[in-house]
């Protein structure tokens, strides 16, 4: 499972950075992958990237600005000439639906039937049986919302010693226990999986905001994420215009990674004003109050590890 960054800029594009994109490959078992925020010119970095338009199983949109929406059109019309079977759901705040449906209308682009537009709230908007995804609300001047995509916690591992203890030695009975609440052996003696489980192994927890001003009551939301990946479309010199253009500072994002206790930070949604160099200084500052921080670049890849122990 890795996180993708197609687009790291803000407001405009670069030569470095494109607008903002960045998409989660699912688990091998889902086949799938995650878009957040569609800038201009996404389908373009795809191109760039392993990961092909057909296998966007959902497209979660922050807020309507232009530099996280005008690629969209574009992407679901070349989307659909790859004749992927994948129902395309997109989440986005009141406006998305009308937003897509003319452009593709007045465009003649003939995709809609393999679309589900949800316009959301905040709270729970998607669970099954493996994820389920949180919309939270930012603070951009214009609705705008954060998602936390978080994997449901799955069974702990077989005591193998108290497995022996009761006289039960490796083999395929292991998986019948694991796959069921109370098992009878040959000779009568019944097992419950709940006695001989260790502890559920928690999932991952991935939260990708949308541009905000700095927002301190976050830190519940966010409690304990693997990643975190905020803006930083300033640096921590100008909190004043920040706050005046409803964004946040690097140094505002990492006192947020830092009181919600996540493991990493990502800063993203860079202004064009930090060239290369620069930019790094904006790691550098989240860094004196959030160590693990890193700063994202155009197609740059994080894992996202299944246990935060690995990472
Ligand atoms: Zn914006």
């Amino acid at each position: 499972m890795e996180l993708h960054f197609l687009g790291t800029g803000a407001g405009l594009p670069s030569k470095d950075r494109n607008v903002t994109s960045i998409c989660l490959s699912m688990p091998q078992e889902r086949q799938a992958v995650w878009m957040f925020d569609c800038g201009e010119a996404t389908q373009h970095q795809l191109l760039h990237s392993p990961l092909k338009p057909g296998k966007i199983e959902k497209i979660f949109i922050t807020h309507l600005h232009g530099d996280h929406i005008y690629g969209l059109p574009g992407l679901l019309s070349t989307r659909s000439f790859q004749q992927s079977d994948l129902q395309l759901e997109i989440y986005g705040p009141r406006g998305i639906k009308e937003y897509i449906e003319v452009s593709l209308s007045v465009s003649g682009s003939q995709v809609a039937n393999s679309l589900l537009i949800h316009e959301i709230e905040p709270g729970r908007i998607f669970e099954d049986e493996g994820w389920t995804v949180e919309a939270v609300e930012l603070s951009h001047g214009i609705p705008c919302f954060g998602y936390i995509v978080e994997e449901k916690a799955t069974l702990g591992e077989l005591n193998a010693d108290k497995l022996k203890e009761l006289g039960i030695s490796p083999g395929p009975i292991y998986r019948q226990i694991k796959n069921q609440e109370v098992t009878e052996l040959p000779n009568g003696q019944s097992i419950r999986r709940a006695d001989v489980v260790g502890p559920d192994k928690p999932g991952r927890k991935i939260a990708i905001l949308g541009d905000t001003t700095y927002l301190p009551e976050l830190k519940d939301n966010l409690d304990s994420a693997d990643i975190l990946v905020h803006e930083s479309t300033f640096s921590a010199d100008e909190p004043d215009m920040a706050k005046a253009y409803g964004h946040s500072t690097a140094l505002q994002a990492a006192s947020l990674a830092k009181a919600a206790n996540v493991k990493k930070l990502i800063l993203t949604h860079i202004s064009a004003r930090y060239h290369q160099d620069e930019a790094s200084i904006l790691a550098e500052q989240a860094r004196t109050v959030f160590q693990n921080t890193e700063l994202a670049e155009d197609l740059s890849v994080f894992e996202v590890y299944k246990n935060s122990s690995d990472s």
